[in-house]
């Protein structure tokens, strides 16, 4: 287990206001910043595994099956991938649960950009640690392809008393995560970059990282 350095996060404004949308403005940025941090405290488990096998539609890693065509053609040449779960922990939950409704919201943005900058994090440590180029990461519910459903699999992957026991996360029996500011996910090393909203064609999303392309959506879908 893992646990992030936050000091080696840099949250700049410009990153907490990316997650707005664009009609909300946030003033006193740095108070709601201070404030957030102060409860956020960035846990991580990961290990490396290894696929099983592969078909069309799902794909196995160390013995058990993801149901995703996505997944499956970006592992299509890989051999080792690196699951994880990441959370905020169970303080922010609790300050954010006494706060009236906009300041949780804004409180909420914070919270959402930490988790995304400690996956990028993530990512530098496995890369540098085993000496990966390039690496993507996928999470279930990012698209319909891979539903939320698909973290039971991921906790039996990682062993649920293994995140309990590290992180204090619970999956609940409609697959959400508990604290409700967690994560899991897939990274694996690639030499094309790979972003779930290129195949999401929603409009106006504030958390978009990148463009809707076409091109993409149709070469993905016609392989699943
Ligand atoms: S565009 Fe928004 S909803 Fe779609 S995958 Fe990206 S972050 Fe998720």
């Amino acid at each position: 287990m893992l646990y992030l350095d936050q000091g080696s996060i840099k949250l700049e404004e410009k990153q907490v206001v990316f997650g707005l949308p664009r009609e909300v403005s946030f003033k006193g940025v740095e108070d709601y910043v201070d404030r957030a941090l102060q409860n956020i405290n960035l846990k991580v488990v990961y290990r490396p595994a290894y696929i099983e096998g592969r078909e069309k539609s799902r794909v196995n890693i160390d013995g058990i099956w993801f149901s995703s065509g996505v997944l499956s053609l970006n592992l299509e040449e890989v051999e080792r991938v690196f699951p994880y779960i990441i959370t905020c922990g169970q303080g922010f939950d609790e300050m954010s649960a006494s706060l009236e409704m906009l300041e949780r919201y804004y409180l909420d943005v914070i919270a959402n950009t930490m988790l995304r900058l400690g996956q990028e994090r993530l990512r530098e440590i496995i890369r540098e640690k085993y000496k990966l180029e390039k690496t993507s990461r996928m999470n279930p519910g990012s698209l319909q392809d891979w539903p939320l459903e698909q973290q039971k699999q991921l906790f039996k992957l990682l062993g649920e008393e293994e995140i309990m026991c590290n992180l204090q996360v619970r999956l609940t029996d409609s697959y959400l995560m508990l604290p409700q500011k967690s994560v899991a996910g897939i990274i694996y090393p690639t030499e094309f970059s790979f972003e779930s909203c290129q195949l999401c064609n929603r409009e106006n999303c504030p958390q978009r990282r990148a463009p809707f392309d076409e091109n993409k959506w149709k070469q993905y879908y016609s392989y699943c």
